[in-house]
């Protein structure tokens, strides 16, 4: 299947297209694959929402304390099913990812207790929270401490050094799914469960918390049902399938969600307060659309991988690795080519296509960052977008297309930006 010359109307060479195309010829059986997952979680989603008799009336829109908010108590039970989980927090008043797992580390420790790190430092924004970086009104300003044991060399969990760090105060675990801006692999939600079993064998009463950041729907099954007492994650990434406007979700134990509620409304308030205003309807859409949007970003990443590896570039995970997240990451090595493929990226957005992205700090970061992000949710990253540290060894993120064509087209352009601005040498 030729891609005709449609691709020449956004400047691309035809070089470039064919490669596209053939990655895809190539990769077929591959999609067909992540095709069946999606058709599984689709079914899981519907499946959800028809148990709990989600109707009408649960679109309808409420304000002020929110109390009795049908459509919002019918979504948390929709979500508590599909994760596998006693209950869950779906909120509008959960403002992204961080916030989410900041209430649900906050919530689920107490003064003198230690917070442990099983795969080496968090995502970034997680270690400010955490007070590894003098931020005020952190974990560690409230007494809460934290330690986190490398991976191994090879990017397996350091059981002895896992051993070693757990002692009486080690309350809750955070295991963070997806690699996030870190070099490391992604883990399966089977790796993630042999963890956990292996923790539970040396302390059976900790807390094990996933960040399930970019890691929902990518498989059938999900950490709750791995053994993991919640998970946390963003709804402007996978479950919010690019139609939520903001939020954030936990699904866990009664007692997890319980104590992160009490994090976000008060003590005594916990779940029974919080309007969903107008979006419930954006959040029953959303995650009714995850799968397949999740699935056409899982696609684009593959084909991310597929095509810089013929360019020459080092991926992570290469093209024919298995992947448990969106997330594709090329080492480009010099700043300059992180700059270009982020102006290409952001070239294929059909919102804010004319803005060229420049490296700035951002809040919780560490480096500056250079993020492409042409959306129609400002900052969301299920919908295409690439994003990258300035820092050694110039690695970019690339994830998202709310459908696999747009994240195709992300793909080409990043080349094509590559190639006109002189740093491709192997096509
Ligand atoms: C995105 C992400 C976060 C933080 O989410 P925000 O919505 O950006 O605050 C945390 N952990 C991981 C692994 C992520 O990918």
């Amino acid at each position: 299947m030729k891609s005709e010359n449609i691709y020449r109307s956004f400047g691309v060479d035809d070089r470039i297209a064919a490669l596209a195309d053939e990655a895809e010829e190539k990769l077929r059986e591959r999609f067909a694959g992540i095709d069946r997952i999606a058709e599984y979680n689709q079914l899981k989603v519907i499946h959800a929402m028809q148990d709990n008799g989600i109707s009408g009336a649960c679109m309808l829109e409420t304000t002020g304390y929110g109390y009795d908010d049908l459509g919002r108590d019918k979504l948390e039970r929709v979500y508590a099913d599909i994760f596998h989980a006693e209950d869950a927090l779906v909120r509008s008043q959960i403002v992204c990812g961080t916030h989410a797992l900041s209430i649900a580390l906050s919530g689920n420790t107490r003064p003198g207790d230690e917070i442990l790190s099983p795969a080496g430092l968090p995502y970034d924004t997680l270690q400010t929270v955490l007070g590894l970086n003098g931020a005020r009104g952190s974990l560690k300003e409230y007494g809460v401490s934290f330690r986190s044991v490398d991976l191994l060399s090879d990017g397996s969990f350091d059981h002895e050094g896992i051993r070693a760090a757990i002692h009486e105060n080690t309350r809750l675990v955070e295991i963070q799914r997806s690699r996030g801006y870190a070099d490391r692999r992604t883990f399966s939600v089977e790796e993630i469960g042999e963890l956990i079993r292996f923790l539970r064998s040396i302390k059976p009463d900790m807390t094990i918390m996933v960040d399930n950041c970019y890691g929902e729907f990518t498989e059938r099954i999900e950490p709750c049902e791995a053994g993991a007492d919640m998970v946390v994650g963003s709804l402007i990434k996978n479950p919010g399938g690019g139609i939520a406007p903001v939020g954030g979700y936990i699904a866990g134990t009664e007692r997890c969600v319980g104590n992160a509620a009490a994090r976000l409304t008060g003590p005594g308030l916990e779940k029974e307060l919080g309007p969903s205003l107008g979006n419930n309807r954006l959040l029953f859409q959303g995650i009714f659309l995850a799968p397949t949007v999740t699935a056409g970003a899982v696609k684009g990443a593959i084909l991310a991988a597929y095509v810089f590896e013929q360019l020459g570039f080092r991926t992570a995970p290469a093209s024919s690795e298995p992947r448990y997240d969106i997330i594709e990451a090329v080492t480009l090595g010099t700043p300059e080519k992180v700059v270009s493929f982020c102006r290409g990226v952001q070239r294929a957005a059909a919102v804010d296509a004319f803005v060229a992205p420049e490296p700035s700090p951002m809040p919780g970061y560490e480096s500056d960052i250079i993020m492409a992000n042409g959306s129609f949710v400002s900052g969301s990253s299920i919908e295409l977008s690439a994003d990258g540290p300035l820092r050694d060894p110039y690695t970019v993120f690339f994830q998202g297309g709310l459908t696999y064509q747009h994240s195709k087209l992300g793909v080409v352009m990043a080349a094509q930006q590559l190639l006109d601005d002189g740093h491709l040498k192997n096509l």
